[in-house]
């Protein structure tokens, strides 16, 4: 069998190539996401959790008249509450903030199709209890998986890629720099 990227021969079985890294089940959507990529994500995610209220909270501060005034509070419940329903609609999308910032996408391990809504859940829950016990032995897992899998993407049965951008708008044919215009 050969990649459908680069053409190598590939190991029967493997979600990646272990050449060019491709998504062996639908190239055309990515190729494997770096532990390192993976984890700012992550990070990214939780400081935009924390972040989101802050910046709230700090923008209403001017507007306390009294001390039983706290506009500040509220502020931050209702970003905290605009953020929670974001999070939702990244997650239809097998996205979160972090990871579509980061061009990431969880897919499904078979047809490389984005998750919905409650496989992320079910890997988000696994991901917060059964991968961070043992000292994180279950995210730690992705390192040396030969698909690149945490415990929680093996439970959802995921797979996180990193997305192949599409291509920038070029100029009209003939125009683009270096393209001869006969
Ligand atoms: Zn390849």
């Amino acid at each position: 069998m050969e990649c459908p990227r680069c053409a190598k021969e590939i190991v029967p079985d493997r979600l990646f190539c272990m050449w060019c890294e491709a998504f062996l089940p639908k190239a055309e959507a990515g190729a494997k996401a770096s532990i390192l990529r993976r984890f700012a994500a992550d990070m990214l995610d939780s400081i935009l959790s924390v972040l989101v209220p802050a910046t709230a909270y700090l923008l209403a501060a001017p507007y306390r008249r009294t001390p039983f005034d706290d506009p500040p509070a509220s502020w931050a419940w209702l970003a905290t509450l605009i953020y929670a329903v974001a999070l939702l609609l990244f997650m239809r999308r097998g996205l979160t903030p972090g990871k579509w910032l980061l061009g990431e996408r969880v897919v499904n391990k078979m047809t490389g199709e984005p998750v919905g809504f409650w496989r992320m859940l079910l890997r988000s829950v696994m991901k917060n209890t059964l991968s961070s016990f043992f000292l994180g032995l279950g995210y730690l897992w992705a390192i040396w998986d030969r698909d690149a899998q945490a415990w929680h993407d093996k439970i959802a049965g995921t797979v996180v890629i990193k997305e192949e951008r599409p291509a920038p708008l070029t100029p009209a044919r003939g125009l683009r720099p270096g393209t001869s215009v006969s």
